[in-house]
């Protein structure tokens, strides 16, 4: 059996096939790979209604009455959905409205809240840029040291680089679970664990995570999380991000954007902030309520399959794509810079190689569509319920091609 025939095989056998089809553009012949999904996630079929209907009848029927018949009470109500869909955590203590940049600035300064007294702030040199740079500012404008963790291109940050740099000054670590380029699975209830022994608080970043691997945030510990929604979560450019706090840390963890959506009553306009119960205090401005639409329309989906459905396809897929590049990159001395152990590798694989950043343009020109990564990393995003395998083996054969020429 060839490849492709190996492909067609895996599809064949694959109990969550028939979602792909509600994907929009799955069948565009334009595009025989889309191997992105993980930056951004394909439309889901049903958003389109839900949008007309929404414009319709919500906006255009209800005008301004629609914040009181759920606009406002959206944040709370979808952290919610996600948080049981996705996240392992009970109602309560997850919104939705803020970018992942903007969510994870109100989470570092909400954990250097609730440990005034400590000056460290942990973060690795292998986390997204947005994450480093954040932590950079607040530490510049708080007075804080950055403690940085070094991490290999391929690896990602253990229990013990961790246990290395904290200590009695430990405000808050922040981390991501998966690590955007190599697609490293970080332990983080071991993590977790050690860092609230030093005393200190987590922040997890889930950007890579939610929506592909199971999180349980309530029995790990976590104290504060946040993540995109755009990626395996299929809401589309601009979909906000959502934030998780852990019920014990609302009273402490004060947040820094204090704005009219998180007080006690919005429309009693105040002369002062009086922070609302509960995680509403975390909601800083109007949501964007018509950028959550996507969100929902996936959520349908991803609650139909199932996380433990979609993380055994996701390892499927990786799998594939790592006997793939053994038959077909490894002989070009092409560099697998993702685990092989799939218990700690994540949706995507990442591979690199010195003719990668001339080769890309013309994988996107041809309709293959990975992500780049400097210095010279393909990452192949496999988004399961949207990815077939006969995309990952044209994706790897069209790479061997360009490759051989
Ligand atoms: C994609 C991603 C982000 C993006 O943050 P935005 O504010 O949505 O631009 C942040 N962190 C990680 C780990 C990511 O992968």
């Amino acid at each position: 059996m060839n490849w492709a025939e190996r492909a067609a095989q895996h599809d064949a056998q694959d109990a969550l096939a028939g979602f792909r089809s509600q994907f929009a553009g799955h069948d565009d012949p334009a595009v025989p790979a889309y191997l992105d999904g993980n930056s951004l996630g394909r439309p889901p079929l049903a958003a389109k209604q839900r949008w007309a209907d929404f414009v319709e009848t919500e906006w255009g029927g209800r005008l301004i009455r629609g914040w009181d018949e759920g606009w406002f009470a959206k944040p709370l109500a979808l952290g919610d959905r996600i948080a049981a869909a996705t996240l392992g955590a009970a109602a309560g203590q997850t919104i939705v409205g803020d970018s992942t940049t903007v969510s994870l600035y109100k989470l570092v300064h909400a954990a250097l809240a609730a440990r005034p007294d400590r000056s460290e702030i942990v973060v690795d040199r292998g986390n997204f840029p947005t994450d480093r740079y954040i932590v950079e500012g607040i530490a510049r404008d708080t007075g804080r040291t950055i403690r940085w963790i070094d991490v290999e291109l391929g690896a990602g940050v253990t229990p013990d680089d961790v246990a290395a740099v904290i200590g009695d000054q430990t405000a808050v670590v922040l981390l991501s679970h998966v690590a955007f380029r190599s697609g490293f699975v970080a332990d983080v209830p071991a993590i977790t664990a050690a860092v609230h022994e030093a005393g200190g608080l987590v922040v997890w970043d889930l950007c890579h995570s939610v929506g592909v691997l199971p999180i349980e945030l309530d029995a790990w510990g976590v104290d504060f999380a946040a993540g995109c929604s755009y990626k395996y979560l299929n809401g589309g450019p601009g979909a906000p991000a959502f934030l998780y706090v852990r019920a014990e840390h609302h009273e402490l963890a004060q947040q820094p954007i204090q704005g009219w959506m998180g007080v006690r009553d919005s429309f009693e306009m105040g002369p002062v902030y009086e922070p609302a119960e509960g995680i509403r205090r975390f909601v800083s401005g109007t949501p964007p309520v018509n950028a959550m639409i996507g969100i929902e329309a996936m959520l349908d989906l991803v609650e139909e399959a199932g996380i433990g459905a979609i993380r055994e396809k996701s390892v499927a897929l990786t799998e594939f794509a790592i006997e793939l590049y053994d038959a077909l990159l490894a002989p070009s001395g092409v560099e697998l810079t993702s685990p092989r152990d799939a218990a700690v590798r994540g949706g995507h694989v990442t591979i690199d190689h010195e003719r990668f950043p001339a080769l890309i343009g013309e994988l996107w020109s041809e309709g293959v569509i990975p992500d780049f990564r400097p210095p010279a990393g393909i990452r192949l995003g496999l988004s399961p319920l949207s990815t077939s395998f006969a995309e990952v083996e044209h994706a790897i054969s069209r790479i061997a091609a360009g490759l051989a020429r």
